[in-house]
């Protein structure tokens, strides 16, 4: 019964008693997030429900050596490692391992690298392990095989069988150990859970060091490191712009923009400011090329009456060289001759033509007599 009122609450065909916001909030999140679990795993029903959900639940709320955020993402498989961040762009973010060999890094090879340096973790884990979990269980059979059903996969990401704590209070009974808060029950397994994501929590922070850096310097480094590779990956398909685009947003060279721009910060200035321009002139010039239409830029730089000024590395992409359209008028018309008192009759087209554009009110067409 609701209080206050005369309802009861009744949810998938069962009445609930009490705490009927939270009843209502975990079921219709839970139920979806199951469905989502079990279609990314394709874990059986058998499996699912053989899961500790409670540790697994009770390790989530409890975890404070990491981010919320990196818990999420690990345990989803959504950790930005290479194979998922090079989908968005792969010279910024390469997809291989930082550490070793491996080209395509992704959420298994994260925790398996072979690079010495990264599998210290392996180490330091069994080290805690046995610190808190050196009284293994001995009847293990049914354990090893519903934990191989789950997956030992699942088993670094918190979901357990449940005979793990069953088999650790069977053991604590059958050699007379006293039953404390912490070496049984959930307590036992969420702490253990929680040791486990602590150690990858910190191999991921080992990983994002081999990564973009361990101290500033080494940081800034790897930065300049990325904006180079960003920009020479541009400058590849320059022949393939509008001469414009190629006069206006590239250097002469690479090498050059290097010189010029010789900091992290300009060079990612450059990219924000130009990259997304790039890639469109490239795709329209070369639909223009497959319907035979050329720019109309091309074609004025081909009838250009003054000649470039010489490039040079420290002209910036975007001054313009002189061309056609910058002339004055003056040297396209003939001077025009405003104080004439009588116009004759050969003038008044080009007067008209010349005042029209001139605006100017004291050279008003003549009106033929
Ligand atoms: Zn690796």
């Amino acid at each position: 019964m609701i209080n206050g009122t005369n309802c009861h609450l009744i949810y998938d065909g069962q009445t609930v008693a009490s705490k009927h916001r939270k009843h209502i909030r975990d079921h219709h999140r839970t139920k979806e997030l199951k469905t989502y679990i079990k279609q990314k795993t394709g874990m059986s029903e058998a499996a699912f429900a053989d899961i500790d959900w409670q540790s697994h639940k009770r390790s989530v709320n409890t975890f404070k050596d990491g981010p919320h955020i990196f818990l999420v993402k690990f345990l989803h498989g959504w950790l930005p490692v290479g194979k998922l961040v090079s989908r968005y762009n792969p010279v910024k973010y390469p997809s291989a391992c930082p550490s070793c060999d491996e080209p395509v890094e992704d959420s298994k090879h994260f925790l398996t690298c072979p690079n010495p340096e990264r599998r210290k973790w392996h180490a330091a884990l069994k080290t805690s392990l046995r610190r808190r979990a050196h009284r293994v269980p001995e009847r293990i059979a049914h354990l090893l095989h519903s934990q191989t059903t789950i997956g030992w996969d699942n088993f670094f990401l918190g979901r357990w069988s449940r005979h793990w704590t069953t088999l650790q209070l069977q053991y604590l009974q059958r050699n007379h150990i006293e039953g404390k808060k912490k070496n049984h029950g959930l307590s036992w397994s969420s702490n253990i859970i929680r040791l486990l994501w602590d150690h990858c929590y910190k191999e991921w922070k080992t990983r994002n060091s081999a990564r973009h850096g361990k101290d500033a310097e080494d940081k800034a480094q790897r930065r300049l490191e990325t904006a180079h590779r960003s920009i020479r990956d541009l400058y590849d398909p320059k022949p393939r712009c509008s001469l414009q685009a190629q006069r206006h947003y590239f250097y002469p060279t690479v090498e050059d923009h290097f010189r010029i721009d010789s900091d992290a910060r300009s060079l990612e200035n450059w990219l924000e400011t130009y990259q997304a321009m790039i890639m469109p002139n490239i795709r329209h010039r070369r639909n223009n090329s497959d319907l035979r239409l050329r720019q109309i830029d091309d074609v004025f730089n081909l009838i250009r009456t003054v000649p470039p000024r010489d490039p040079t590395p420290t002209m910036a992409p975007r001054q313009r060289t002189p061309t056609l359209t910058t002339r004055p008028i003056n040297t396209y018309f003939r001077p025009l001759r405003i104080t004439s008192p009588t116009p004759t009759l050969e003038t008044p087209t080009t007067t008209a033509r010349t005042t029209s554009t001139s605006n100017n009110p004291t050279t008003t067409a003549p009106r033929p007599p």
